[in-house]
């Protein structure tokens, strides 16, 4: 029985994703750097009702400093 795994879906592809996979909670290492990507770039930012023009200069300033110092490059590793 099986029944006692719990069990997610990758929040980028909605594929399930067993509790204790190697990339939980996404399905593939693929997708992890996807989510992180995200973020990176501003996507949740960008989804979220901020009006605060002083704030999005803020954030926009801790974008570009990570991507320069740290950035893993957006996914052109194929
Ligand atoms: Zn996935």
């Amino acid at each position: 029985m099986a029944k006692n795994l719990k069990t997610l879906r990758c929040p980028i592809c909605r594929t399930i994703v067993l509790a204790g996979s190697e990339d939980f909670p996404f399905c593939s290492d693929r997708c992890r750097v996807i989510d992180l990507g995200k973020w990176a770039s501003g996507g949740y930012v960008i989804s979220s009702p901020i009006h605060d023009p002083d704030l999005l200069d803020e954030l926009e300033g801790l974008r570009d400093r990570g991507l320069s110092s740290s950035g893993p490059g957006s996914g052109d590793g194929e």
